[in-house]
């Protein structure tokens, strides 16, 4: 089944409403988490290049905030819509929750092709959404970062746009800034390190050496790269890795039976992350279909790229081989497709544990904000395997001592964290 049939939002309420049912939550309990506390919707209004005027729309979504400030990412995308945001928002509050940071659930996204904007359209569109909504963030409110086709310059315009408006210095506004500026070394890679910890802590447990294994990757965007590169370093082979090429509007899988070399694809993607067809032809790269990422046979499976990725309809086509699925994107497997995998026996990282490095380095971000004293590299790297480490083992332990799926297992301890502040500040 494509993508488009599935609804994000609908998907993460049907994971929460299952867990909900399961832990015996009371109704208005439930009908709290379910949905978000707080949705801004509005227009902003560019002056292109051209002198003509286009007007984008944006939302800001603000799922749960007992445990903390809002917290995610601003998507640029043009198939955004308010339901991805809900469902990113609420897959944010588990995250935080789940490696346990003092964070809620937060999510930005504007419906827009960044590829096709100059680089100035691109800074009137990232001011305009900050002018628009600049007193609904903040280090004690919501706290914005980057997320798929926003980066670390966007992230400074808005930084910049905040700190004019309200004539001061806020740093801890907005994380995901450039190093230097108020960004934390580490922050680029920390989601696809992140990903590869957890991955190396689980085939430890299921006695497979990493550098064994093969996987084939969906994206080669900021997660991707970082997992690819990691997992190599631990001496995986990633046998294929597949990407958007927007000149073609058609996503393609780049296969190297040896093994790809990341180094070498990293030279030759661009910064939306799509590799040059040509370049990795004469680099000895077979061109294959942008679906074939998922027929491969390999040991492990890293979506990378967007939600809905794995379904019944595309189910058939993993191979008997795979025993891993390490979701690096979010929502990248619908709930229909989670009864399959269990009944295959097929372990899953699920994505709210799996990719949690990011938001964890955007605390560290944050925190280090707000003291202005910045950690080195090995600090923050450290730090984070740790947390993600610890986040890991709580879930891998419940979902062995109950012997459920690692998705319910994380879902339980989140779920039960959220709950309780909610329960705490008297709200439910
Ligand atoms: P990105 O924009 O840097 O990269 C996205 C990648 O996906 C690109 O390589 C693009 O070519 C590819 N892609 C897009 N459509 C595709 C398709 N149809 N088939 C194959 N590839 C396709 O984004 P990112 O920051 O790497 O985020 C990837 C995923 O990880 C998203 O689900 C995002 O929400 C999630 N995530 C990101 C972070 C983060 O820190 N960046 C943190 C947590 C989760």
């Amino acid at each position: 089944m494509s993508a488009t049939t599935y609804n994000p939002f609908e998907n993460a309420q049907i994971q929460f409403d299952a867990i909900a049912e399961n832990l015996g939550l009371e109704s208005g309990m439930r009908e709290l988490l379910r949905q978000p506390m707080k949705e801004i919707h509005f227009t902003i209004p560019v002056k292109m290049d051209d002198g003509s005027t286009k007007v984008f729309q944006a939302f800001r979504i603000r799922h749960n905030n007992a445990r903390g400030p809002g917290k995610g990412g601003i998507r640029f995308h043009p198939h955004e819509t308010a339901d991805t945001v809900r469902a990113l928002a609420m897959w944010m509050t588990w995250k935080c929750a789940v490696v346990d940071i003092p964070l809620g659930g937060g999510k930005g996204g504007i419906i827009c092709d960044p590829q096709t904007l100059s680089k100035s359209e691109l800074e009137k569109l990232c001011r305009g959404y900050v002018r628009k909504i600049w007193n609904q963030i903040g280090h004690e409110i919501d706290i914005p970062a980057p997320d798929m086709g926003s980066n670390a310059q966007c992230m400074l315009w808005m930084m910049d746009e905040y700190e004019t408006i309200v004539a001061g210095h806020y740093p801890g506004v907005i994380t995901g800034k450039p190093v230097g500026m108020g960004g934390s070394l580490g922050r680029t890679e920390a989601t696809g390190f992140g990903v590869i910890y957890t991955l190396k802590d689980l085939l430890r447990y299921m006695n497979i050496p990493i550098g064994t294994t093969t996987a084939s990757i969906q994206g080669f965007g900021n997660v991707a790269e970082y997992a690819a590169q990691m997992y190599t370093e631990l001496g995986g082979k990633v046998i294929a890795v597949s990407c958007w090429n927007q000149a073609d509007k058609t996503a393609y899988t780049f296969k190297k039976s040896g093994g790809c070399n990341i180094a070498e694809l990293v030279k030759i993607k661009d910064s939306f992350g799509s590799i040059d067809k040509t370049k990795a032809q004469s680099l000895g790269y077979e061109i294959l279909h942008g679906d074939d990422w998922i027929k491969q046979e390999v040991d492990i499976l890293i979506p990378a790229a967007l939600e809905n990725q794995i379904t019944p309809a595309v189910f058939p086509n993993i191979s008997k081989k795979v025993k891993v699925i390490c979701e690096a994107a979010n929502g990248p497997t619908t709930p229909d497709c989670d009864k399959l995998i269990k009944e295959r026996g097929i372990e899953m990282l699920p994505d709210f544990l799996c990719n949690a490095g990011g938001v964890t380095c955007s605390y560290f971000e944050q925190v280090q904000c707000n003291m202005n004293y910045f950690w080195d590299k090995a600090e923050v790297l450290e730090k984070l395997e740790y947390s993600m480490t610890k986040a890991f083992r709580a879930v891998y332990d419940l979902a062995k001592e109950k012997n459920i799926y690692m998705r319910d297992a994380a879902y339980i301890i989140a779920i039960n964290r959220v709950a309780n502040a909610v329960k705490l500040r008297g709200w439910a």
